[in-house]
């Protein structure tokens, strides 16, 4: 028997470990260290998405740790990620945590969310969790449409190891395609028919190879 709603992020983290849901080590430090009370005031330590604001919610923690053991492997000190509507800030710190972008100055971690409020809302969440980030010029959080970033700004960005996208496409975004470096992941919701369907999207040798992994349930990934 498992309860559901904790009471502490340890016991959260926890709870999903138990459940089978976070099986390896990485995912499970990499979230203890990022504590899901700094990113909402409500029920921030149950399994459940909440709302935040503008129609957008923070993911599950179950949905942040299935994204995140998709991406470990491409998130190591050195490696530049790029989290794509970035909403509370969660994932991108655990992307910041993860790649060590503290005392690892390769690595660089951007979250790019198309409301303004909710990146201000991200910026307050970090402030209260982990300023330091916020006084770095390898992290940043940016307020923009991923589908209105220009040709310039393409290349100001460069390419990513890690690139995730917290809200469901139409289709795949020639955009993140071209963003991904040669060994990069991408893992990304996109809708089929009435649900969505979570990808992993790999290039090797400048080919794109997508991995249909399983059903998922996100906000949309906005066109303007
Ligand atoms: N991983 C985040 C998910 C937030 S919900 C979290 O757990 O907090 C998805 C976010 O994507 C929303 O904040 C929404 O505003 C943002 N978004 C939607 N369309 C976007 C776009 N085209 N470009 C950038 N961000 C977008």
């Amino acid at each position: 028997m498992y309860t559901l709603a904790e009471d502490s992020h340890k016991s959260l983290i926890d709870s999903l470990k138990d459940r089978g849901i976070i099986d390896d080590d990485d995912v499970y430090e990499t979230m203890l260290q990022v504590d899901r009370g700094k990113y909402i005031q409500e029920k921030p330590y149950v399994d459940t998405p909440v709302y935040i604001s503008h129609g957008v919610t923070i993911s599950s923690p179950h949905m942040h740790a299935l994204s995140l053991k998709r991406l470990m492997d491409v998130l190591k000190p050195g490696s530049r990620a790029i989290d794509v509507g970035s909403g509370s800030g969660y994932i991108t710190v655990c992307m910041a945590i993860r790649t060590k972008v503290l005392e690892n100055k390769d690595s660089f971690v951007i979250g790019l969310e198309r409301v303004k409020d909710v990146a201000n809302f991200s910026i307050e969440n970090i402030k209260r969790d982990k300023p330091e980030l916020l006084h770095l010029d390898n992290f940043k959080i940016i307020h923009k449409n991923i589908y209105q970033v220009s040709e310039q700004e393409k290349e100001e960005l460069g390419l990513f190891d890690a690139i995730h996208v917290g809200a469901s496409a139409s289709e795949l975004p020639q955009i993140l395609v071209d963003l991904l470096a040669e060994n990069g992941k991408l893992i990304i919701p996109l809708d089929e028919g009435y649900t969505q369907v979570l990808y992993e999207i790999t290039k090797h040798n400048g080919q794109i190879i997508k991995d249909r992994l399983f059903d998922v349930c996100f906000v949309t990934l906005k066109k303007n």
